[in-house]
């Protein structure tokens, strides 16, 4: 078995441990002579897998009591329409248009209200974040939104919007259990898995239950009602069950690392050793600016389209795979997530340090 370094945006790599454990219980799970796929999701071993995921997550992120947490389905996309079917309730809400996916959130949510942009970073091609401190707040916002960590442009918030008072929402599909982090600041907050936790097919929302009401947009059908998977333990229909176990394996193995503080010192070692070299090569550079670098996705460009070419067919020709730029931005992306090991990080900086020698 030959396993490359995959520095996919999503899907992308798991937990090789989590793997192997899937593995092993695929046949069988934990006695039950059949394995969780072909498992009834209102069976006792199932009803304790999700339970056990919900309490890891909790547990692991610090979820205050009057959050739910809701396993769902639809993609981080299907949110950009349910966030204001469920949450728009004067009809108002501002955006902060950092990326494509804050961005296609914007547009979706104008479909049922008035979606205010209230910042962008869109005269630089999303290369950093705006500065977010005084924003012209729409007095009778439903929520102010951000996509807290740009997977596409590279790009973090290093501290929250001030949303003056207003209910905080954030795409976190790309930074989820990455770090830290202080729920009670935010009204939601939600991600689609696949990006650092687990199979796509799962979407995971934390919401403040005030929020989760029967007052929402007519028409909004029952399933994209969060009362309605809230009401129901996340079990109205039937869930993205696999999905979910390989997940709570996840939170499971985080534990293990320590939890989201250790989590944090990995990634941060993780993407200084990406950086570093970024900063210091004559042949690459990074297309972030520095105080906006996120610790997640990591563009960069040699600035000369055959040369990063080229250097994408080296670099998979020798292991190192998926680090082709979204077209949007060009070049390369190396998404350097939570089950990214620090020496695949070296391995790839010494790879890109042999090709430049080889081709300045
Ligand atoms: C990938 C991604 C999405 C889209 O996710 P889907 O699950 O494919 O709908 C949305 N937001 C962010 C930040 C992403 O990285």
């Amino acid at each position: 078995m030959a396993r490359v370094y995959n520095f996919s945006a999503g899907p992308a790599v798991l937990p090789e441990a989590v793997l192997t454990e899937a593995a092993a219980e695929m046949l069988d799970y934990g006695g039950t002579g059949m394995g969780v796929m072909e498992m009834s999701h209102r069976s006792k071993a199932y009803q304790n897998i999700l339970d056990t995921a919900e309490a890891d997550l909790r547990s692991l992120m610090g979820i205050p009591e009057n959050y739910k947490v809701l396993f769902l389905q639809g993609g981080a996309s299907q949110q950009f329409a349910m966030v204001p079917m469920n949450l728009m309730k004067n009809k108002v809400a501002d955006y902060i248009v950092t990326g494509v996916w804050a961005k296609k959130a914007w547009q979706e949510a104008s479909m049922y209200g008035q979606a205010n942009v209230v910042a962008s970073s869109a005269d630089r091609n999303f290369s950093y974040i705006p500065d977010c401190s005084d924003l012209p707040i729409s007095e009778n916002a439903d929520y102010v939104y951000i996509c807290e960590n740009n997977t596409i442009y590279g790009t973090k918030f290093k501290s929250l919007p001030n949303t003056k008072g207003k209910d905080l929402v954030a795409d976190v599909s790309s930074c989820f259990l990455s770090e830290p982090v202080d729920v009670s600041k935010y009204a939601m907050i939600y991600g689609g898995v696949q990006k650092n936790i687990g199979p796509a097919g799962v979407v995971i929302a934390i919401i403040r239950e005030d929020l989760i009401t029967e007052d929402v947009l007519p028409g909004t059908p029952t399933m994209l009602r969060y009362k309605t998977h809230a009401d129901a333990g996340s079990l109205y229909n039937t869930p993205p069950a696999y999905g979910i176990y390989i997940c709570g394996k996840v939170f499971k193995w985080l534990q293990q690392l320590g939890g989201l503080e250790a989590m944090q010192a990995v990634n941060e070692k993780k993407a200084a050793i990406l950086y570093d070299f970024l900063d210091n090569s004559k042949l690459f550079q990074g297309t972030v600016e520095p105080a906006s670098r996120s610790l997640m996705n990591v563009p960069f460009i040699t600035g000369d389209k055959d040369m990063d070419a080229k250097f994408v067919k080296a670099a998979e020709a020798a292991g190192f795979v998926n680090l082709k730029g979204h077209r949007l931005v060009g070049g390369m992306r190396a998404s350097i997530y939570n089950a990214m090991p620090i020496e695949g990080v070296s391995a790839l900086v010494d790879f890109m340090a042999a090709f430049e020698k080889e081709n300045r």
